[in-house]
């Protein structure tokens, strides 16, 4: 059995409930019927023998198997009838019998002959849900239990008629009900039904699923023991199908309908039609039987078409609505990426930034055979920089640093990255590049430098050059051939330290020249300085 919550019923409520000499109150016939069928050896002639001292009791239960809702026959003795309908059935009809006798209307409540209207064509729809889907389950037991469903709105009618009134005439569905019951009481119908039901001492298998005669689709797991699961899809669908007859909002009552016996049931529009035309068919002769008014004749061809119309509409809506959320969506992931990407560049010159330089290098570092095993870190710091700043201006300056960056771009291939590191530094890592391909960077770099003005002031072109530091780093898995292609360091910082540390070895030398990172304090000069032009 599925775990259920016990409900908690708000402590004053209780206190109500327990005092209230009006509550619906079992016949002493029912309750007696009920120990009955609790009793394993009791047999129909126990049962019949028990009917036969109540004589009104005795004509419904020889009139329901003749009756549309048992298929007709003739039957003229209580044990026959029983045998018929099965001990279930008797107490099932025994207990609806019973029931609908004792209840009497009061002016200001909610109206009893809609409320067992209500329930009765629920207990219907239970049955014909079963023989036209051919489903597997104790109808009878989940027929009492679609009677009983909302049992629990008579006890709350009888302690405070006057609210109730108010709430049942003004809901506009059975959940808004639920909701307003909640709202005014801290519990709703379902759970004061399943206490009364306890009350009374009706077995759990009742109880269980008034509890859960609300349950929704998504609550219903699959994996729950199969037969108690469809008992509870077909008894949550079954008073949703009783509203367009009791309801005063046939139509929007015949759409939550429609729409939940696809959610519970997976039914068809043939089904579904079907099911109301045999539940129209044999409704008066059931009202009949338990002495209630007779509901309106419903057209329901219409109202399913219109029921279809209306969940078209709504459908239709919920995809613009998803569109448009998804526009939102979109709009944010792409404003999202475009701050991440901004979070990665230096401002000034459009480049990455130190922060980013430094990641990406950390994660080459970290999967060195992903590169070939092999890269190349250059430091680059642009020579007397300050001198420049001093003599034209710091907007000078600023230029000089954009310019900067668009050359070193250009002359970097793509699998390349160049980043801002500080003021007038910069570093550039080459993963999978030779020693070579970032003496060729570098060369191709500072040729370009010598050769081509970064900036003209006032007619006067302005050159820069740069003093650059080169140090490889090879992973264990690298092919070793020749000279250097062993270095190793510990750490991406102390890759950028060697750069970095051959950088100023070139500027000691005399700026204007790359060096190589041979070793702690070793270093080759791969170019001489070029004459800086004036
Ligand atoms: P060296 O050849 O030894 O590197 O000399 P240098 O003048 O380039 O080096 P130093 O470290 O003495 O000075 C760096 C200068 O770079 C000082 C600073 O004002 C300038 N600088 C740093 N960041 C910026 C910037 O964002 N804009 C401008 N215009 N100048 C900057
Ligand atoms: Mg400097
Ligand atoms: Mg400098």
């Amino acid at each position: 059995m599925p775990e259920y919550i016990t409900p908690v019923i708000p402590a004053p409520l209780l206190v109500k409930l327990k005092g209230c000499k009006s509550l619906p109150s079992l016949p002493v016939i029912a309750l007696k019927i009920i120990e009955l069928a609790r009793s394993p050896s009791a047999g129909t002639g126990d049962l019949a023998a028990l009917i036969a001292s109540d004589p009104s009791l005795s004509a419904k239960i020889l009139a329901a198997p003749n009756s549309a809702f048992y298929g007709g026959g003739s039957y003229n003795s209580l044990q026959q009838a029983i045998n018929r309908i099965g001990m279930d059935a008797a107490l099932s009809l025994s207990l609806s019998f019973g029931l609908t006798r004792n209840s009497k209307q009061k002016d200001n409540g909610m109206c009893l002959d809609t409320f067992w209207k209500r329930s009765l064509i629920s207990g219907m729809a239970v049955r014909e849900l079963h023989k036209l889907l051919n489903l597997k389950f104790d109808v009878e037991t989940t027929f009492l239990a679609a009677v009983l469903q909302d049992i629990g709105m008579l006890a709350l009618n009888e302690i405070d008629p006057n609210i109730y009134g108010v709430i049942f005439h003004s809901a506009r569905s059975h959940r808004q009900l639920a909701s307003f019951e909640e709202r005014e009481f801290g519990t709703c119908h379902i759970e004061v039904g399943y206490w009364l039901g306890n009350h009374w001492g009706l077995p759990e298998k009742y109880t269980h699923l008034i509890l859960n005669s609300h349950i929704l689709p998504k609550e219903i797991k699959a994996k729950e023991v199969q037969e108690e699961n469809i008992s509870q899809r077909v008894l949550a669908l079954s008073g949703l199908l009783a509203d367009p007859w009791v309801s005063a909002n046939q139509e929007m009552a015949m759409t939550v309908a429609y729409q939940a016996s696809q959610e519970y049931l997976s039914m068809n529009e043939q089904q579904f039609s079907h099911l109301l035309l045999h539940i129209q068919e044999k409704l008066p002769e059931v009202i009949k039987l338990f002495e209630l008014s007779a509901p309106a004749q419903i057209d329901t061809f219409n109202l399913l078409q219109e029921a279809k119309q209306l969940l078209v509409e709504r459908n239709l809506r919920m995809m613009q609505k998803l569109m448009l959320q998804q526009k939102e969506i979109d709009a944010l992931r792409k404003n999202s990426e475009k701050l991440q990407e901004q979070l990665k560049k230096d401002p000034l010159t459009g480049i990455y930034n130190r922060q980013f330089t430094e990641q990406q290098l950390k994660k080459y570092f970290a999967s060195m055979e992903s590169i070939g095993n092999r890269i190349a870190v250059v430091f680059i710091d642009l020579d007397f920089f300050k001198n420049l700043n001093d003599q034209y201006g710091h907007a000078l300056g600023d230029s000089a640093l954009k310019a900067f960056a668009t050359t070193l771009e250009q002359e970097l291939s793509a699998d390349c990255t160049a980043g801002r590191y500080g003021g007038e530094e910069f570093v550039v890592l080459m993963p999978d590049h030779s020693q070579d391909d970032a003496l060729g960077f570098a060369k191709r770099l500072q040729e370009h430098l010598a050769a081509t003005p970064l900036l003209s002031h006032h007619k006067e072109d302005i050159y820069i050059s740069a003093s650059m530091g080169l140090a490889m780093h090879f992973g264990q898995g690298f092919q070793q051939d020749s000279g250097n292609k062993n270095q190793c360091f510990d750490s991406a910082d102390d890759l950028v330290q060697a750069a970095d540390e051959a950088m100023y070895s070139a500027k000691r030398t005399g700026r204007n020249r790359i060096t190589l990172y041979v070793g702690k304090d070793n270093y080759t000069n791969l170019s001489a300085a070029n004459e800086i032009p004036s």
